[in-house]
C-alpha cells in the first residue's frame, strides 16, 4: 500500500466537501505559470497536462475525485512557489510511471531527459512503502535523500504532493492516516523546516496534528478562535502603531499579526508543561522593510518606543539559522501593555523565510536575480542537503547530522546493504552478527563469517555507512554465547539468549532423559516415553522435554518420575546411584565400586569429555581421568560434576543420595580428548630443578595448566601441578618418569 493518493473506495466521501475545488483547467495551469513566468514553455506544460489527463484516464482518488486532479493541485501548489516550468511539468507527471502505462523512455522522448530524471526521482520515492518502524523509517528517508540528492526540485514536488495527500488525508481508512500523518511530522515537516519552507512545515504540521491528535487539535483551535474574538482589536491597534510609528521615522513598512499555529503553541505546551493561559507569544508581527538597513532602524524605534522583554531579542541577519532564515526577533510590552513578539526583516529575507530553498530553485543559473539582497553564496539550506546526502554515502558523521527534530532518529545508524541490494539499517556499533539478524534469524543463527565489502571481516568488526555484507552460514550451528555479549541489536541479543538457552536445555534434556531411563532399568521396569507422556499431569510438567529438563538439572528426581508411573514401585527402588550401604565407608571399596561400575554398563550415563555448553564438568580438586572409577554429582539447575570416586571431596554429598549418578567413560567419545588431573610432588633445591620438573611432563606429553610452589623447608619445594592428559595411564607413566628423576622426592596424584 502507499500513500493517500492510490486509487481506493473512498470512505466518507461526504466529508468536506467544501474542500474540494473544481479540477484546474489547461489555460489556467498555463496562466499561474505565465503570472510569474511570462517566459513559461506554454506548449511544454499544455503537452504534460493532455499527456498526463490521458495517462491517468479514469483513475480515481479516495476522495471519489479523478485522480488527474491530483497531480494538477500538486503543481497549483508548486505555482505558489514560483517554480519553473521543469519543477511544474514533472508534478503533473510525477504519477504517470508508478500509476500508468507511461515509461520513463517515453517521458524522455515527450519531455526530454531533465524532465525524465525528475518524473524518474519520484517514482523511485514513490515505491517506498509505508512503515511504522524506525528502522525502515530511516530506510526510507536515505532513499529520499538520496534520490533529492539528483536534483533539489525532486524534494520540492515530493513535498507539494506530501501536503496534497495530508490535505485530502481524511478520505484514507483510519489506520494508515495515522501512520502517513506520523510521517509526516517526523520526517517531511522536519524536512521542509530545514529547507527553510515555513508555510510548507506549518501547514504539514497542523494537519498532521488534526489527524493524529484530534482532541488537543480541536481544543486549542477553539482557544485560539476565543483568543482571536477577544483580542481581535488588540491585533489591529499594535500593526496600526507600529506602522505609523515606523512611518513617521522614515521607515517605510507593512506590519502584518499573525496567530501561531496550533501545533506550535501544543508543542510548546507539552515542552514546558504550561497550560494554555500560560502562553504569553500567541501573536506574532512581521514588520517587512525594504533594506537591511532598515531592519535596525526599524528595532531602535521599537525600542525606543516600547520597552523590550529581555532575553527576547535575537538577531539571525547578522548570523542566519542553518535553513537560510534571517530576520531580527524581540519582544516588546507594547500597545495596551500587550506583549508582541516582532519578526523584523526585509522583503527577500521573508521570501527566503516562507518558501525557503524554493526561493533559490528557480532558475539555478539566475540565482542572483531571485535571491538579491546579498545573498550570493548558495543558499546554506541546499548545502545542508548535499553534506546529508554526503554523510549517508560516506563513513564521517559529525555532529550536526539531521539536527533539529525527530530526524535526530537517523543520527545513530549505519545503513548498511545485503548482496542483493538490500539496504539494512543498524545502530551505530552495530556488527555483521547483528546484520545476520537483522536479515533473519536463522541467519544469524546459522553465521559463520563473513565478507565486508568483497573481503573476509571478523564477524565482531564494526559496520559502517554503505557496507555491503555477505554472511557465511553454515546449517546446523548454533550462537555461542559469548555473542550476546558483542551484538548492539536487540533483536540479535533477544535471538541469542534464545539459541544458547534451547541449546542448553536439549542438553539438560538428553541428560535427563539418560537419567529417567536408568532409572527404569534399575526398577525392572520396561522404559516408554508414552508412561511419562501418561504422566504428565501428575509430574506438573506440559511436555516430556520439560520433564527430562527438570531431571537434567537436577530440580526433579528421577524417582519422582518413576513413582508417577508406577505408584506402588517407589518404595523398592533405590536412588538413583547412591552409595549401597558401606560402599563409602570401604572405600577405597573395591567389590562396591566394582560393583556399581559393573551395573553401570548397562544403565550408566556415558561421559566422553568437557564439551562447551555441556552440563558437565570434572571435579574442581583433581579432576578424573579415563580409566578412573567416576560417579556423577548432580547440581540443582548446574549439571553435573564427575568424581573419581576415591575422590575425599565426594564425603560431602554422603547424605544426598538422590544427588549420586551412575556414570561411565564413554571410551569412544573420550578418545582424542585430554583430562584434567592434578599431581603433588616435592623435588630438592638445586639449580634447574623446576625446569627438570617441566621438560619430563612436556616429554611425555602432558599439558601444564598451572604451577604452585610452596617451600616448607630450605631444602625441599611442594609444587602442585595442573595438567591435562589422555588417561590414567598416561598420567601414571608420567608419574614414573617424576619418580625416576633424583630430584623428586615424591610425586602422587591429589585425589589417586
Ligand atoms: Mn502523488
Amino acid at each position: 500500500m502507499r500513500e493517500g493518493d492510490n486509487i481506493s473506495i473512498p470512505m466518507n466521501a461526504v466529508a468536506i466537501a467544501s474542500e474540494r475545488r473544481p479540477m484546474m483547467r489547461q489555460f489556467e495551469l498555463v496562466e499561474r505559470v505565465k503570472s510569474y513566468n511570462p517566459d513559461a514553455d506554454e506548449a511544454l506544460l499544455n503537452r504534460a497536462y493532455v499527456y498526463a489527463m490521458q495517462a491517468h484516464g479514469a483513475q480515481k482518488r479516495a476522495s471519489g475525485d479523478p485522480f488527474f486532479a491530483h497531480p494538477l493541485e500538486v503543481a497549483a501548489i508548486l505555482t505558489e512557489l514560483k517554480l519553473d516550468d521543469a519543477t511544474i511539468v514533472a508534478a503533473v507527471l510525477h504519477d504517470t510511471i508508478e500509476d500508468t502505462a507511461a515509461t520513463r523512455e517515453e517521458i524522455d522522448h515527450l519531455f526530454g531527459p531533465k524532465i525524465g530524471a525528475l518524473v524518474d526521482g519520484l517514482t523511485k520515492i514513490k515505491k517506498l512503502d509505508f512503515v511504522s518502524t524506525k528502522a525502515k523509517q530511516g530506510e526510507n528517508f536515505r532513499k529520499l535523500l538520496l534520490a533529492v540528492a539528483q536534483d533539489v526540485r525532486v524534494l520540492l514536488v515530493k513535498l507539494a504532493d506530501r501536503l496534497h495527500n495530508m490535505r485530502t488525508l481524511h478520505y484514507v481508512p483510519e489506520e494508515k492516516r495515522k501512520r502517513i500523518a506520523e510521517e509526516t511530522l517526523d520526517i517531511y515537516a522536519p524536512l521542509a523546516g530545514r529547507m527553510g519552507m515555513q508555510g510548507m512545515r506549518d501547514e504539514l504540521e497542523d494537519l498532521a496534528f488534526r489527524h493524529l491528535l484530534p482532541e488537543a487539535h480541536a481544543m486549542i483551535s477553539r482557544r485560539l478562535a476565543e483568543v482571536t474574538e477577544r483580542s481581535g482589536k488588540i491585533i489591529q491597534t499594535i500593526e496600526r502603531d507600529v506602522m505609523t510609528l515606523l512611518r513617521e521615522r522614515g521607515v517605510p513598512c507593512e506590519v502584518k499579526g499573525r496567530r501561531k499555529q496550533g501545533y506550535s503553541i501544543w508543542r510548546k505546551m507539552e515542552r514546558k508543561s504550561i497550560s494554555f493561559e500560560q502562553l504569553s507569544d500567541i501573536f506574532g508581527f512581521r514588520v517587512i522593510v525594504e533594506r537591511v538597513e532598515d531592519c535596525y532602524l526599524a528595532l531602535g524605534v521599537v525600542h525606543t518606543r516600547w520597552p523590550m522583554v529581555p532575553g527576547r531579542f535575537k538577531d539571525y541577519i547578522s548570523t542566519p539559522k542553518q535553513n537560510d532564515y534571517r530576520s531580527i526577533h524581540t519582544t516588546v510590552i507594547g500597545p495596551g501593555s500587550q506583549r508582541a513578539e516582532l519578526q523584523i526583516r526585509t522583503r527577500t529575507m521573508h521570501r527566503i523565510a516562507e518558501y525557503g530553498i524554493a526561493a533559490h530553485a528557480l532558475y539555478k543559473d539566475g540565482l542572483d536575480s531571485v535571491v538579491g539582497g546579498g545573498l550570493e553564496q548558495e543558499s546554506l539550506a541546499y548545502q545542508w542537503l548535499k553534506r546529508t546526502v554526503a554523510l549517508l554515502t560516506e563513513e564521517d558523521n559529525p555532529d550536526e547530522f539531521l539536527e533539529h527534530t525527530k530526524l535526530e532518529l537517523f543520527h545513530d545508524q549505519v545503513f548498511c546493504f545485503t548482496p542483493k541490494g538490500r539496504l539494512i539499517a543498524l545502530p551505530r556499533g552495530a556488527t555483521p552478527i547483528d546484520f545476520a539478524y537483522a536479515v533473519h534469524t536463522g541467519l544469524g543463527n546459522s553465521a559463520v563469517g563473513c565478507k565486508v565489502n568483497g573481503g573476509t571481516a571478523p564477524l565482531i568488526s564494526e559496520l559502517s555507512n554503505g557496507d555491503e555484507v555477505e554472511i557465511i552460514s553454515a546449517p546446523g550451528q548454533s550462537p555461542p554465547a559469548a555473542w550476546e555479549s558483542l551484538v548492539v541489536t536487540g533483536k540479535a541479543r533477544a535471538a541469542i539468549r534464545r539459541a544458547t538457552r534451547s541449546a542448553v536445555r536439549r542438553q539438560y534434556a538428553g541428560l535427563g532423559r539418560q537419567i529417567v531411563e536408568r532409572a527404569f532399568t534399575r526398577a525392572d521396569k520396561a522404559y516408554a516415553d508414552e508412561k511419562v507422556k501418561a504422566s504428565l499431569p501428575r509430574l506438573a510438567r506440559s511436555s516430556i522435554e520439560d520433564v527430562f529438563a527438570a531431571v537434567g538439572r537436577g530440580e526433579m528426581a528421577s524417582n519422582d518420575v518413576l513413582k508417577a508411573v508406577y505408584p506402588g514401585l517407589i518404595a523398592e527402588a533405590k536412588p538413583a546411584g547412591a552409595p549401597e550401604s558401606g560402599s563409602r565407608q570401604a572405600r577405597p571399596a573395591k567389590t562396591g565400586t566394582a560393583k556399581r561400575a559393573g551395573k553401570g554398563g548397562v544403565g550408566a550415563i556415558p561421559i566422553t569429555g568437557l564439551e562447551e555448553d555441556l552440563p558437565v564438568r570434572f571435579a574442581p580438586d583433581g579432576g578424573a581421568v579415563p580409566g578412573d572409577r567416576i560417579v556423577g554429582i548432580l547440581n540443582p539447575g548446574d549439571g553435573i560434576t564427575i568424581y573419581p570416586i576415591q575422590s575425599p571431596a565426594l564425603a560431602a554429598f554422603e547424605n544426598e543420595p538422590d544427588r549420586w549418578l551412575d556414570v561411565r567413560w564413554d571410551v569412544e567419545g573420550a578418545r582424542g580428548r585430554r583430562f584434567p588431573a592434578r599431581i603433588a610432588l616435592q623435588s630438592v633445591n638445586e639449580p634447574g630443578s623446576l625446569a627438570q620438573v617441566t621438560s619430563i611432563i612436556a616429554e611425555h606429553d602432558g599439558n601444564i595448566d598451572n604451577i604452585e610452589m610452596r617451600r616448607p623447608a630450605p631444602d625441599f619445594t611442594d609444587l602442585t601441578i595442573d595438567l591435562t592428559v589422555w588417561d590414567l595411564k598416561h598420567l601414571n607413566a608420567i608419574l614414573s618418569q617424576l619418580r625416576a628423576r633424583p630430584v623428586i622426592n615424591r610425586a602422587e596424584r591429589v585425589n589417586g
